[in-house]
């Protein structure tokens, strides 16, 4: 006899729970952009202005630049053994040089004064080490 009541009770709790799973699923589903923009470290060619910027996924350097409004900001990475901050832009291949000189890969960045590949953000995000 008392069987039925405890399946007659789950009922109206399920659907409740579903009808917010459907609510929170559409105000997550609007509430995220559709484009994906990241802080990134960027550098201007022209002025040498380091800066940091909100950049869309997938956008084509370079960017402009906010200090001399001159298109020519690029991503920016510093080299943690000397401190030189570049822009890693593709490098052209220069003429005339040994091809086992060459990179096996040319995404990998390198430092281009001391030749250090140990690169890190221009702007720390965390201040884990004390000088
Ligand atoms: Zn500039
Ligand atoms: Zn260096």
């Amino acid at each position: 006899m008392g069987t039925q009541v405890a399946g007659q009770k789950k009922g109206p709790v399920v659907t409740l729970i579903l009808v917010i799973l459907v609510a929170l699923f559409f105000i997550v589903k609007q509430a995220i952009p559709k484009k994906y923009y990241y802080t990134a470290d960027l550098k201007c060619e022209s002025c040498g202005n380091v800066f940091q910027q909100k950049i869309a996924a997938g956008i084509t350097f370079p960017i402009k630049c906010p200090k001399c409004e001159n298109k020519s900001a690029y991503q920016a990475i510093k080299c943690l053994d000397c401190g030189e901050v570049f822009t890693m832009k593709p490098v052209p291949i220069a003429p005339g040089a040994p091809e086992e000189m060459m990179p096996p890969e040319m995404e990998m960045p390198k430092c281009p004064k001391c030749g250090s590949m140990n690169l890190g953000p221009v702007f720390e995000r965390e201040k884990a080490t004390s000088k």
